[in-house]
């Protein structure tokens, strides 16, 4: 993995958007994240870039630069981020450099300072056209706490610490944050029960999980090595990998997830890039002794070394009673992505080890991200114990799994010494009735 630092992560750089400079701010000079946005109604969606609470309009501002600044800025006048991601990283890099020279304090580009609007006037779209959604079941943490509900004898099956094991997923139901859903429908069957049901999920759930947006493809028949997959990374945002749990444990033997995880993903607008993540990047978690090194073709000295990415992520909750009684939302778990068992680097690896290819807009979930200790368990099937231990919420509320009206809210961000903070905003979704 290359982990270039270069100016514009240097903590001294400060913008003239003066909210940028804020501390605790998630989008400094030093993020500049990428999403879509529409100024107006009747305007046409375009990319843009969060700069404290503006978004700067990249093609507006950036289109005249020669060569492939210029050439990544025009990509920015279409309404999703795929063209700029299809550009790869030296067209990226060259961008993020033009756009934080021209956002800076000392240049404060006037051609820039016009094409600013306010994030609370803008309407936030979904960023990116994705082709195939894969989801990964990464945290040997949250694997082992999942497995024992469903399998108390058995929870860690003999594949994991070998195969990074995922799922073909759905986008069609990709939705971006704010958007509300509705309680999906499905077949569930109680233990207690002879037969299954058809209705409302009785046992809904999040996961807390990281997606990753692959920028360039790779070839149909040629596996990517674990060296080379940062070059096919284009960014990260917060993914909630909704999951009718009822739904879930009646259906899922023998081909796996199906309709009690497809009705609905929720993605964060603004996608991280990975150059802005560089300063964050950790050592791979270590695998406790005993535990096998993985097959050759899915290790790197490298990427042990400096795969990892130590990203705070936190999930809020908050309920209708809560709102009503103007109850700020309730933290409910905080964890780290250096944590996982497998890395970006390794889930693309395994991906496309068979030849399988990978495309831009491909959106690669992580799996839900738990760590040790029960406060840092990234979905209410660890933090309840399947519902059997429901959380206590401020008001006398109770929960072991979402009702209708709850708002389950992601955030995360990365803070270090020597580093300015930087932040993914927030991932959040309303669940409604299923009517
Ligand atoms: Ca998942």
């Amino acid at each position: 993995m290359p982990v270039q630092l270069n100016e514009t992560h240097d903590p001294a750089r400060r913008s003239f958007v003066d909210s940028a400079n804020a501390p605790g701010c998630d989008f400094p000079i030093q993020n500049l994240p990428f999403g879509v946005f529409r100024p107006a109604s009747g305007e046409p969606p375009r990319v843009g870039v969060a700069i404290g609470d503006q978004i700067l309009d990249v093609a507006a501002a950036a289109s005249s630069y020669d060569g492939l600044v210029g050439e990544a800025a025009r990509a920015c006048a279409a309404p999703r981020l795929n063209h700029l991601m299809s550009l790869g990283p030296q067209a990226w890099s060259a961008l993020r450099l033009a756009l934080s020279r021209g956002l800076s304090a000392e240049r404060a580009d006037k051609n820039f300072r016009q094409h600013l609007m306010p994030m609370s006037r803008a309407e936030i779209r979904l960023p990116v056209v994705v082709g195939d959604f894969t989801d990964f079941f990464a945290s040997i943490f949250h694997a082992t706490n999942a497995g024992r509900m469903f399998r108390p004898d058995n929870p860690l099956m003999p594949n994991y610490k070998y195969v990074p094991v995922a799922y073909h997923s759905r986008t069609s139901s990709i939705i971006v944050s704010g958007t509300p859903f509705k309680r999906p429908r499905g077949q569930r069957k109680s233990p207690s029960e002879q037969a299954p049901s058809y209705g409302p999920s009785r046992n809904l759930d999040f996961e807390l999980e990281l997606g990753m947006y692959i920028g360039t493809p790779s070839a149909l028949g040629e596996p990517v090595p674990v060296g080379k997959a940062a070059e096919h990374i284009f960014g990260f945002c917060l993914l909630n990998d909704w999951s009718a749990r009822d739904v879930q444990a009646w259906e899922y033997q023998p081909l796996g997830p199906f309709l009690g995880k497809n009705f609905a993903t929720t993605v964060s607008p603004w996608v991280v890039t990975a150059e802005a993540l560089a300063p964050f990047r950790s050592a791979a978690f270590g695998r406790p002794g005993g535990d096998p090194a993985p097959l050759p073709h899915l290790d790197d000295a490298e990427d042990r070394a400096h795969g990892g990415l130590d990203i705070t992520l936190e999930v809020y909750i908050s309920s209708a009673a809560m709102r009503r009684a103007g109850t700020t939302p309730v933290r409910i778990t905080q964890t780290s992505f250096a944590l996982m068992y497998w890395t970006a680097a390794q889930m693309i690896a395994h991906h496309t080890s068979n030849g399988c290819n990978i495309c831009t807009g491909d959106l690669i979930g992580s799996g839900t991200v738990s760590g040790p200790e029960k406060s840092s368990w990234g979905s209410l099937l660890e933090l309840t114990a399947r519902g059997r231990e429901p959380l206590a919420l401020p008001g006398g509320e109770q929960r072991g799994f979402i009702e209708d009206g709850d708002e389950i809210i992601f955030r995360g961000y990365c803070e270090k010494p020597g580093a300015t903070r930087i932040g993914f905003g927030e991932c959040r979704a309303v669940v409604l009735p299923a009517g």
